[in-house]
């Protein structure tokens, strides 16, 4: 048996069982940890001194108690959510000395159930970007081939699930982040309605489509992950106070009466065959499990990536006006000036992408341009979203690829910031509807990179997306894959 590949619910019996300690668990993830890091740099900080100690005292006290029900295991936290005691850099040199004076609810909530925190992980700075290659300190791998991307911006989150390195994680999904990297590194990633888990203490990219989800290595994980996050907040007033169902409740229902919607716009040039084929037998085979699948349409699909990269870098551009150098993050010791300290501050603390944005969401906004551009963008939004309302008349969920490629090159797109922005196409409409959207892992390419599929439903149906992704899940083996490390 090996420990470190054990999901939560596996490992969670195991504790209970009395067949291994946190301790033993938590030491053999470490050891992994070590072998593994100098290849896929996952991680920018470990906490093993904290979580070892966390790991005996759950030893000590027992794992009965229900409303643990992470006690014992070992996670890892994606590095924009705040950790009370634990360098939380967003990627960025302008907070990589930054020690959050509090945890975020999400952080909280984790350790509230029992969870331990192993480290906080690699991430495209400030959450800006597809392929981790903007993270200021070095790239993720992808555990399934070193020389690609593990995707972006949570792919730290998803490699170390994908390797090993931890049980499960969390990750923040504003455009992508959680569901494109669990596509290309074979694991599940799940980004929830919009407002179902609180914000307070995740680090502020883009207010209106910010939300955290659970990167896990199967479904159950992701459905018992939520269960611990997911809630109102009332120090996020974007929480929505509605009531929380047990996730895991529904996955053993069947797929029959159940109708999936195909829309016909994500199937188009740019996505690979290989992708496609994958995404099309996942179809046939939701199909043999009593699902209908019937075509819909999302007619304004093909202008999500121009909407999404005015109204991200708008909101960008206001949040990030916070690190001025005086209130914390880095400071320009030498200006002479307010001004220059300013100045100097940002342009030596943010990354190429980081101000790219700034000054693509500063325009967008500036008197003149900005109801050609921010207000037309939100028009589009609401067309986008009434798209969704309407194909889920016609049908519970939507089947989607995730990405249009399998994880690309290190370095392939990353001086070429339209492709890249391009390589969103199938995950931005969701965001910008705030509907909920799961990524299972549907497939390999011929040179063994994951697949992933795409799962959307309508807002806070979370369970019906969980619903379909398990029954795919249990009948196909794609989730078993370990990547060759
Ligand atoms: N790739 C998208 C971007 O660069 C989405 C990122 C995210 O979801 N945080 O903005």
């Amino acid at each position: 048996m090996k420990l470190y590949d054990l999901t939560i619910h596996e490992l969670r019996r195991l504790l209970d069982q009395g067949e291994t300690t946190a301790e033993e668990v938590t030491g053999t993830i470490y050891e992994r940890i070590r072998m593994l890091e100098p290849r896929v740099a996952a991680y920018l900080s470990l906490a093993e001194e904290r979580a070892m100690e966390e790991a005996r005292s759950w030893d000590k006290q027992g794992y009965g108690d229900t409303t643990k029900p992470l006690a014992g295991v070992p996670l890892a936290v994606k590095d924009v959510i705040c950790t009370k005691g634990i360098r939380t850099t967003c990627g960025s040199h302008i907070l990589a000395n930054f020690v959050p004076p509090y945890n975020a609810t999400v952080a909280l909530k984790l350790k509230e159930a029992g969870g331990i925190l192993l480290g906080k992980t690699n991430m495209d700075e400030f959450a800006m970007g597809s392929s981790n290659e903007n993270s200021a300190f070095r790239p993720t791998r992808n555990p399934w081939n070193l020389d690609r991307i593990p995707g972006g911006s949570s792919g730290g989150s998803a490699a170390a699930v994908a390797a090993d390195e931890c049980i499960a994680a969390v990750g923040s999904d504003t455009g992508g982040s959680i569901r494109q990297p669990a596509s290309h590194c074979g694991v599940v990633g799940f980004k929830p309605t919009y407002g179902r888990v609180s914000r307070y203490g995740l680090v502020a990219f883009a207010s209106s489509l910010d939300q955290v989800g659970p990167i896990t290595k199967d479904v159950t994980d992701a459905a018992l992950l939520l269960n611990v996050i997911a809630g109102y907040d009332q120090r996020d007033s974007t929480s929505v106070p509605k009531e929380v169902p047990d996730y895991r409740e529904n996955l053993l229902e069947g797929l029959a009466g159940v109708t999936v919607g195909i829309p016909r716009e994500y199937f188009v040039e740019g996505l690979v065959p290989e992708v496609e084929r994958a995404v099309r037998q996942a179809i046939k085979t939701l199909e043999s499990l009593g699902a209908r699948a019937i075509e819909v349409s999302l007619p304004h699909t093909e202008y999500g990536v121009a909407a999404y990269y005015i109204i991200a870098p708008a909101e960008a551009s206001s949040n990030l006006a916070r690190y001025d150098g005086v209130k914390y993050g880095y400071r320009d010791r030498e200006g002479k000036t307010l001004m220059e300290m300013y100045r100097k501050s940002r342009s030596e603390g943010f990354g190429a992408e980081v101000k790219r944005r700034i000054m693509l969401g500063t325009y967008a906004l500036s008197a003149g341009y900005y109801d050609a551009y921010y207000k037309k963008a939100l028009q589009v939004r609401t067309l986008m979203r009434e798209d969704f309302l309407t194909a889920f008349r016609q049908c519970q969920a939507l089947v989607t690829p995730v990405a249009p490629t399998a994880a690309f090159p290190l370095g392939e797109k990353v001086d070429d910031p339209l492709q890249m922005y391009l390589s969103d196409v199938f995950t931005l409409p969701a965001s910008l509807a705030g509907i909920p959207g799961i990524s299972i892992p549907c497939g390999f390419t011929s040179e063994g990179l994951p697949i992933g599929l795409q799962i959307l439903a309508p807002h806070f149906e979370e369970r019906l997306a969980l619903q379909v992704a398990y029954n795919f899940e249990q009948n196909t083996d794609f989730h078993l894959r370990r990547p060759p490390l």
